[in-house]
């Protein structure tokens, strides 16, 4: 693709950035789809997120927020998605004709796009076990209600954490568990990971999946170039386990809809995080 005067610009907005696979994986996009536009990350500081956020969309641009601002763009884009009011979390934008900031959140989308294609159907009236309360753990809760499970128990390190969350997005069929030990001889159809353990190296699993009764499959938000410290854990003990790559290809994939109005090929996006681990 050639860069010109038109070519649209999309930026991952983040502190840190330099670790994101986000530029190759939506580069590959636009390149295979021929639109017009460059992915770049920039690393941003909170301060400088409003200025960058309202400067891109209204010159036609637009992009992703991640960690640590998704909080903070959520409160400055002018137009919220439902699933920004509801998560409190933004991490895609983009402008309008009328100088208007728009704001989603596809990680709620990833996490569901992920989810259906892990577990090969719908996940409807499964009984789940959620670890983690911070962005990544809304997003798929709200992904996990949204899809009609039966149930969710919600278990995070900082108790208060888990109980803001379920106050925020839960209803009757979350439950939030104070102790890991409530949960000894439980039976789940799906345990989720959102917690970042498993992000460093030396991290340990955050569940002794051995202490459940059942776990039918487990599923990580987290990723990396190795397995995960909880996707071993759960292969460990037999249990059909994913990273959270899927997701993060689905999200992108949801981003770009956004911003171009239609679907992009996930394949290529597959493609160039193959291509990543490659390298
Ligand atoms: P946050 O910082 O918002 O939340 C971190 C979570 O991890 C909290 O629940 C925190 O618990 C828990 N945690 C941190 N350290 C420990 C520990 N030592 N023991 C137990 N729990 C711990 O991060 P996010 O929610 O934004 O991200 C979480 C993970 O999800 C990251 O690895 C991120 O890369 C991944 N992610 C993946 C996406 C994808 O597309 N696949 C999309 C978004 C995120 P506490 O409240 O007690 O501190």
């Amino acid at each position: 693709m050639t860069v010109s005067a038109s070519t649209r610009v999309l930026t991952l907005l983040g502190d840190p950035v330099s670790h994101s696979a986000s530029p190759e994986i939506l580069n590959a996009a636009f390149a295979e789809a021929g639109v017009d536009g460059v992915y770049v990350a920039v690393r941003c500081g909170a301060d400088d997120l409003v200025g960058f956020m309202r400067g891109l969309a209204r010159a036609g641009g637009g992009g992703n927020i991640t960690l640590p601002h998704k909080e903070k763009a959520a409160s400055l884009v002018d137009v919220r998605s439902d699933s920004v009011r509801r998560t409190g979390a933004c991490n895609t934008f983009w402008g309008d004709e009328n100088g208007r900031v728009h704001g989603d959140n596809t990680d709620v989308d990833g996490f569901r796009r992920a989810l259906n294609i892990f577990l090969e159907g719908s996940p409807k009236g499964i009984r789940v076990l959620l670890l983690g309360a911070g962005g990544a753990a809304r997003a798929a809760l709200l992904g996990l209600l949204d899809e009609g499970v039966g149930e969710v128990l919600l278990y995070n390190r900082t108790q208060e954490r888990a109980r803001a969350v379920a106050r925020r997005i839960g209803g009757p069929t979350v439950r939030v568990v104070p102790v890991l030990r409530e949960l000894e001889g439980e039976d789940f159809d799906l345990v989720v990971n959102a917690t970042r353990l498993g992000l460093e190296p030396g991290d340990p699993s955050p569940l002794d999946f051995e202490k459940l009764h059942r776990a039918g499959a487990a599923m990580d938000l987290v990723y990396g170039r190795e397995a995960t410290s909880f996707v071993r854990a759960a292969e460990a003990a037999g249990i059909r386990s994913t990273d959270g790559l899927e997701m993060l290809v689905q999200q992108a994939a949801a981003s770009f809809e956004r911003w171009w109005g239609r679907p992009p090929s996930v394949d290529a996006m597959r493609a160039a995080i193959e291509e990543r681990a490659r390298v």
